[in-house]
């Protein structure tokens, strides 16, 4: 032992009993202060019988202020608000669209009382969930029925495995696509238990592939949105129209994948053309499948419409009732594809269209406002400027498309050696702000896309907080 006289720590007993602890105990519970005292105290033992700690380090008041920060930090939510600055509007990773306030009443509304989830209340008998959203699907996209499940690709798995299991689904090879998070169309077919039978080429596919390949062992067509890439030039793809018309020659059902699925025409808005689902049931599709959150604008879900007795069908799938939804998310759905009615103000109370259809000169003028602000917190080593940028759509809409949009890029003045090093420190302080800032790094600069900078208040008032290490 290092010094003459041993240090010994805290009893336990006597640090619950300390001033100090008070406050905690009352705040987060004697037990969760217990467990985090006695973890504290074991980690600290070793380096107290080495010597390694002076007395004042393990004072009831160190020790009682290490626990409440500890217990602050467990007792944060693990689930984080965010700023998107990104750029991409409908991002993934950080929970695609969001939800306009009338969803977020309906979902409150769900979450507190009891509902008529699945009870007719006109008969008073057992009812449908699915019922909650038909009416307004068969208004909005001609379709004559509809189940939601959990997501997308729930929805694909639970068509193909309904109306094609142990059959073949005939596809072009343009549209074997992966769209992320593991999702490969060939590989969905084969869990769906649908033999893949590839057609045409990846650039050209015509009529007469898909006739070759229909035989008795054929089950279904389908047709895949090519979501997040896109073939140009030298290309040929059959119009749905002419596809379902032999499908139905056949007696075939044609499946749409539209991935995104918008509802409306967005080029009303001024943006690129998307494949509306009322559209793809008038060319002749027999079932549609589309997301709940990207265009559509609503909580993660997976919407299959179309035929009536091919919806009967894949409800009776057992499948469905793994797959079902819950009652928030009903809710939501319901709440978001009523504002669907009225058009005219759609942008206005949708966020997701809201933030997608900003003009650039309103994002610019931000970015010029927030600058010089951004510029004296980040110091003399950063240039920072107002700039325009060129975001995207996001969850596989249009990827070649771009939104423009305004950003604040943040260049590091140093030389060519150290610039990584600064953008990602300036990426991590960012990142742990209270509400973290996320950006995008690329071309020597960390660029912050402030088409969703909504909450402009909330940002600045965390900027002084800002931190980088050099
Ligand atoms: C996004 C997408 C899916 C998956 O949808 P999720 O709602 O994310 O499960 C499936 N198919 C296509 C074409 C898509 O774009």
């Amino acid at each position: 032992m290092s010094s003459s006289v041993a240090l010994r720590l805290p009893s336990i007993d006597g640090l619950l009993r300390h001033p100090a602890c008070a406050p905690l105990a009352e705040r987060y519970g004697r037990d969760s202060l217990l467990t985090g005292l006695r973890q504290l105290l074991d980690e600290l033992r070793p380096d107290v019988l080495s010597g390694q700690l002076a007395a004042v380090e393990i004072g009831p008041e160190v020790l009682a202020g290490r626990v409440g920060e500890r217990l602050a930090q467990q007792q944060r939510s693990q689930v984080r608000r965010v700023f998107n600055l990104t750029g991409t509007v409908l991002h993934t990773n950080l929970g695609r669209a969001l939800l306009p306030e009338e969803a977020i009443e309906a979902v409150q509304t769900a979450a507190r009382y009891p509902l008529n989830l699945e009870f007719d209340l006109a008969s008073g008998k057992r009812g449908d969930r699915d019922d909650l959203i038909e009416g307004l699907i068969r208004e909005l996209t001609g379709a004559e029925a509809v189940t939601v499940v959990n997501n997308n690709a729930a929805a694909v798995l639970l068509t193909l495995n309904s109306l094609g299991a142990r059959k073949e689904g005939i596809i072009s090879r343009g549209e074997l696509i992966e769209i992320g998070g593991a999702f490969r169309i060939p590989d969905i077919m084969a869990r769906a238990g649908v033999r893949l039978h590839e057609v045409g080429t990846t650039n050209r596919t015509h009529a007469r592939d898909y006739q070759a390949a229909i035989g008795p062992r054929s089950g279904l067509i389908m047709r895949v949105h090519a979501s997040n890439y896109s073939i140009e030039g030298f290309t040929a793809r059959v119009a749905t129209a002419e596809l379902a018309e032999l499908a139905h020659a056949h007696g075939l059902p044609l499946l749409e994948d539209l991935g995104s699925g918008s509802l409306l025409d967005l080029t009303r808005w001024g943006l690129p053309a998307e494949p509306t689902v009322r559209q793809a049931l008038l060319d002749g599709a027999d079932i549609v499948t589309f997301s709940g959150d990207k265009l559509l604008g609503g909580p993660q879900a997976g919407l299959i419409v179309g035929r009536k007795e091919l919806i009967a069908k894949i409800k009776k799938n057992p499948l469905k009732r793994a797959l079902r939804v819950d009652k928030l998310t009903l809710a939501a759905l319901e709440a978001v594809l009523g504002l669907y009615r009225d058009p005219d103000r759609l942008a206005e109370r949708l966020p997701s269209l809201r933030l997608l259809t900003r003009p650039q000169a309103d994002i610019h003028a931000q970015a010029l406002r927030l600058q010089p602000l951004l510029a004296d917190v980040l110091g003399e080593v950063w240039q920072v400027s107002a700039v325009e940028a060129l975001g995207m759509i996001g969850s596989g809409s249009q990827p070649v498309a771009r939104l423009p949009s305004a950003a604040l890029c943040c260049r590091p003045q140093v030389s060519k050696r150290w610039r990584g090093r600064y953008l990602l420190n300036l990426e991590a302080a960012l990142r742990g702000l209270p509400i973290p800032v996320l950006g995008r790094i690329g071309d020597d600069a960390l660029w912050l896309d402030l088409r969703q900078l909504d909450a402009e208040p909330a940002w600045l008032a965390q900027l002084p907080q800002l931190q980088v290490d050099p």
